[in-house]
């Protein structure tokens, strides 16, 4: 298969080191949420970093991908992202994953009550 041995070209050249590709099981937090929350992928897009998949961009269905991040401190409902029209941003937009940008360690996402969920640990073993 070409495309995945160009995805790891791309990413063997990485970039500075700054930001990394989010893969199945990193760990995120909500700046309003009252616990971390785990990103779930239950089918992989067939893109793989040391067998583990990387997620995209959109990537944003609750429980599914985003586990919940506890309750909010806002209204104490559970914490849950606000997928209306909304993509984790700042995705890695020139390495697609099954069509959509490579998530990645930089991006956030909007929560529910206005909170900003982030990606603490990358997932990568
Ligand atoms: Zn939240």
């Amino acid at each position: 298969m070409l495309l995945p041995m160009l995805f790891k070209a791309l990413m063997s050249g990485g970039f500075g080191g700054e930001f990394t590709y989010v893969v199945r099981g990193a760990e995120i937090s909500c700046s309003q949420g009252s616990d971390p929350g785990v990103l779930n992928l239950p089918l992989s897009h067939g893109i793989y970093i040391k067998e583990q998949p990387v997620l995209n961009v959109a990537d944003v269905i609750p429980l599914a991908n985003v586990g919940r991040c506890g309750f909010c401190k806002m209204d104490g409902a559970l914490c849950e992202p606000d997928t209306f029209f909304n993509k984790w941003s700042q995705g890695k937009e020139d390495v697609l994953v099954e069509g959509e940008a490579a998530l990645l360690s930089r991006s956030e996402l909007i929560c529910r009550k206005g909170g900003i969920i982030k990606i603490e640990v990358d997932g990568q073993l």
